[in-house]
């Protein structure tokens, strides 16, 4: 399919979290379906979608019913099985492709990715056993950061080697799973850039955020970013190059440290909307969901133009019980994302400031 899919079309979207939700909030507005693929009952993206299927991600008789029932299938959750993805592409188009999640599931794959096309990383090195670990410690010092290579976020399968950590315990937290260990960066900040990519290789790109993580969940996403406009332009070029490079349809979420000496590291990559993309929604003409799917329907990508500045703040567990508050405040706007239990570190909602743009 290499035509717009007009509208009335059916998305399918894999993932029924929140990020799943707004997308599909989006692609009703252009008139399209949408049909999620999760393993959970009632999850925020069934709420709003047209149709829901409830299964494993690795269940393919549920996966085949699913391909044959809708025009194109995405992602909003990327850590599905290899084989899942093959069963898919082999009925339907699939955007992104495998070869994007593939790189963008195992934390090694995307460092080798980055550093392949010329765009530096943290320090790392691959772990496998404890002497793995004693040999990078050596070479890359402390502190540094030990990582699970796949199926982390948000700081899980994560720990900081310091001058007192024990490496034999460190890698024991493990459980053997194969690890990456980073320098650790004494960043001035983090910033992050959302690329879309059209099936036609065009791309647009949303102004570089200025993220700040407590307890390794994002809490803050400012726009404009407090960094110099050829610091903007780099961290711009870094998110295109990888998209070029990985021959993107859809949308990827680099997101960079930025050094005390003022350049910017890669940390990690999501091929699909993110976290530090909500903003979007209510300072800019295109937000990121609406690109998505513009995107992976093979439409012309929509100006990502910013009239706005903003203060994007996640609503993490109990903060959502000030939601009457939020809604009485002028310039605040408040996102739900139906999460029936506020459990502590769970992401219930967001809510973005904004004010009328000062640049
Ligand atoms: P991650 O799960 O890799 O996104 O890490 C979550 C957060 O932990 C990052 O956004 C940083 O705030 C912090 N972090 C992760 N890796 C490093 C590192 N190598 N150096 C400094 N801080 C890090």
């Amino acid at each position: 399919m290499n035509t717009p899919l007009p509208p009335g079309g059916t998305i399918g979207i894999i993932g029924g979290g929140q990020l799943g939700r707004m997308a599909a909030l989006a692609a009703a507005r252009l008139g399209y379906r949408v049909h999620v693929f999760t393993p959970e009952v009632d999850s925020p993206t069934e709420q709003v979608a047209a149709t829901a299927t409830i299964a494993a991600y690795d269940d393919m008789k549920a996966l085949e019913a699913f391909a044959r029932a809708v025009d194109v299938v995405t992602f909003e959750f990327e850590n599905i099985p290899a084989a899942s993805v093959r069963l898919l592409t082999s009925l339907v188009p699939v955007r992104p492709s495998w070869k994007v999640l593939e790189v963008a599931q195992d934390r090694i794959s995307e460092k080798r990715f980055f550093n392949g096309i010329g765009i530096a990383t943290a320090p790392w090195a691959e772990i496998n056993s404890a002497a793995d670990l004693k040999a990078g410690v050596e070479r890359i010092g402390r502190p540094a950061v030990l990582k699970t290579t796949r199926l982390g976020y948000d700081g899980k399968g994560q720990v900081k080697i310091t001058a007192k950590t024990d490496l034999d315990q460190a890698w024991a937290s493990m459980d053997g799973a194969t690890a990456v260990l980073e320098g650790f960066i004494d960043f001035a900040g983090e910033v992050s850039v959302i690329v879309a990519r059209g099936l036609d290789g065009g791309c647009a790109t949303f102004d570089p955020a200025w993220n700040v993580h407590t307890n390794h969940i994002l809490d803050t996403t400012t726009i404009p970013a407090p960094i110099s406009q050829p610091l903007a332009e780099r961290a711009i070029q870094v998110a295109l190059k990888a998209a070029e490079a990985l021959d993107l349809v859809g949308l990827l979420a680099v997101e960079m440290f930025v050094t005390k000496a003022g350049d910017v590291l890669v940390n990690e990559m999501a091929p699909r909307p993110h976290n530090s993309g909500h903003w979007t929604m209510d300072a800019c003409v295109t937000d990121q969901f609406e690109q998505f799917i513009r995107a992976v329907c093979g439409l012309p990508l929509g100006s990502p133009d910013r009239h706005s500045d903003a203060v994007m703040t996640n609503l993490i567990g109990s903060d959502v019980d000030k939601w009457l508050d939020f809604l009485k405040e002028p310039g605040a706007k408040l996102h739900l994302y139906g999460k029936a239990e506020a459990r502590s570190g769970r992401k219930m909602g967001h809510v973005t400031r904004i004010r009328p743009r000062q640049d």
